[in-house]
């Protein structure tokens, strides 16, 4: 279609992937919700099953084809080609959410025994996944936090006794709530230290603050990157759903698993994002600047006492200016801050929100404000969350679509209500 010109993804997002032909001429793909295919003959659904469990390679030009929807789903393979496009990755896997699709991944690359690295703080699912249910099954995890240094990480998983055992790493950047920066580059070097002839350590990276559109960590040496779509690439707080993009050696032993988990998205979820998918660009967009703009009101408000905020890093914040540059496109859509006060202070501000919503979730086309300390990150113990700036202060904002001045405005009307009778 694009002869020679390579078009970028945002021009492909409504195309790619789709015959018509296929479909009666119907623009838009159709949701197929239906469970199974029907073969022309038992000799194409004999030909259609060596090809999906490997019992022979694919011809040259030989298509997979359609047999179950818990295997393929013309809704689910459309999307998972658009998925890829972002991220220039080879294949993709979408799930029936973000938490199944980190799970997919840990359970598929790690066996008893084996050690798992991973950045802290992550997400309170996977953080959760990894301390309360990896470890029944004698996996060792250990983690690490945002400042330490290569050679800081060598010695604690030299330390550690199970050097010789890692066989993942996972970590999650920019951290939520505090937008502190993870080094993809050196989180890669680490992995390919501990590397051998017999084994090879990935790394995984839970890209849902910044992608797909700020931040390509394959671009960066990740192995997988992994999405809940349920934020920026769903963004209409409608759907939940999940991705992994990598490799096609890669994704070919995660969609193994999925098939026998049965945790891919449903052709309605493959849909939805599919329509999601258009408009990815033009949100994203819109977020980044109405994220500066709120940003800039924030920083200067007399009843603020700290922003976390990827536009506020400079030269002084050393690395983490430097990361910043290396691997985030622009400063992304999430803000906190902590008040000038206490729990009462934060709460009186989010009560008083009007156009912006109290909710958990982020990257949708809605603003949405909540407190970390008793919401998102309650049941991260005290200690942690002192050590990682959580405190009862602090307000997390997702940025949304809105025009900014209203936004500023009800911001505004809400810090005025700090401290009224
Ligand atoms: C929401 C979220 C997840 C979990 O995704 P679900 O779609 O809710 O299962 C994982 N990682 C991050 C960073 C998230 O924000």
């Amino acid at each position: 279609m694009s002869n020679n010109r390579k078009m970028k993804p945002e021009s492909l997002m409504m195309s790619y992937g789709y015959k018509p032909e296929l479909s009666e001429g119907a623009i838009k793909c159709p949701i197929f919700q239906t469970s199974t295919f029907v073969f022309k003959s038992a000799e194409e659904g004999k030909a259609f099953f060596e090809v999906a469990y490997g019992l022979r390679a694919q011809n040259k030009g030989e298509e997979s084809g359609l047999i179950y929807s818990r295997i393929n789903n013309p809704d689910l393979e459309i999307l998972e080609a658009r998925l890829t496009l972002w991220e220039e990755a080879e294949d993709c896997a979408v799930f029936e959410s973000g938490m199944s699709a980190i799970t997919t991944v840990l359970l598929e690359f790690l066996k008893p025994g084996d050690l798992l690295l991973f950045s802290s703080p992550l997400y309170g699912g996977s953080d959760h996944f990894i301390k309360k249910i990896l470890i029944k099954f004698n996996i060792h995890v250990l983690d690490f936090k945002v400042g330490q240094s290569k050679d800081e990480i060598l010695k604690m998983v030299n330390a550690s006794g199970f050097a010789d055992k890692l066989a993942l790493i996972f970590i999650e950047t920019p951290a939520n709530p505090t937008n502190d920066l993870i080094d993809i580059q050196a989180s890669k070097e680490i992995a390919k230290h501990f590397s051998s002839n017999e084994k090879e350590v990935y790394l995984a990276v839970d890209n849902t603050y910044l992608g797909p559109i700020w931040q390509h960590p394959m671009k960066h040496g990740a192995d997988f990157v992994l999405y809940s779509a349920t934020k920026y690439i769903g963004g209409h707080s409608d759907v939940i759903a999940g991705a992994c993009l990598g490799s096609k050696e890669l994704i070919k032993r995660v969609k193994g698993l999925r098939t026998f988990l049965g945790n891919m998205a449903s052709p309605n979820t493959g849909w939805l994002l599919l329509r999601s998918m258009e408009t990815l660009k033009v949100r994203m967009d819109a977020i980044a600047y109405n994220a500066n703009k709120v940003a800039e009101f924030i920083n200067n408000h007399p009843k603020v006492e700290k922003v976390y905020f990827l536009g506020n890093l400079s030269e002084k914040d050393g690395e983490q200016f430097a990361v910043k540059k290396r691997q985030c496109l622009t400063n992304g859509g999430m803000i906190s801050f902590d008040v000038k006060g206490s729990e009462k202070e934060a709460f009186q501000f989010l009560n008083a929100l009007k156009l912006i919503k109290l909710a958990v979730s982020l990257g949708g086309t809605e603003s949405l404000a909540e407190h970390p300390a008793t919401i998102t990150h309650a049941d991260v113990d005290n200690e942690l969350k002192q050590e990682l700036s959580i405190t009862e202060k602090m307000i997390r904002l997702s940025v949304g679509v809105e025009n900014h001045e209203d936004l500023i405005f009800d911001i505004s009307q809400a810090f005025d209500k700090i401290g009224a009778k």
